[in-house]
């Protein structure tokens, strides 16, 4: 007999780590970056393209980290273009600055802490 009994497992959810702030969740509410076979730096809208990956929070905050210290080109192994920089920055700019999605319903679990 094992020794362990397995965990219920509902669902394999693939799980996706941003560059910036390390934290591991779902794909959705990251946005792929793909490094084409040309070197450059791109958003993968579609999560689909091929190439290395990396993924980035839909946040200004995480895109900042990502790319004011180079998390990206780390990531992805290869130095971002200027131009490929100015593009994301531009992506960056027109998120909104905290995230909007998500990450809402703490309040939900506060009365669980009356005694
Ligand atoms: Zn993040």
């Amino acid at each position: 007999m094992p020794a362990t009994k397995r965990a219920l497992r509902p669902k394999h959810v693939p799980l996706r780590t941003c560059v910036a702030c390390r934290t591991t969740e779902a794909k959705r509410g990251l946005v792929r970056v793909v490094r084409t076979p040309e070197g450059r730096v791109e958003l993968d809208l579609t999560g689909k393209r091929n190439g290395r990956g990396a993924y980035v929070h839909e946040s200004r905050a995480c895109w900042d980290a990502a790319l004011k210290r180079d998390k990206l080109g780390h990531a992805l192994k290869v130095p971002l273009q200027a131009q490929d920089m100015d593009s994301l920055r531009a992506h960056a700019a027109a998120l909104p600055a905290a995230p909007q999605d998500g990450q809402q319903k703490e309040h939900d679990g506060i009365d669980d802490h009356q005694r």
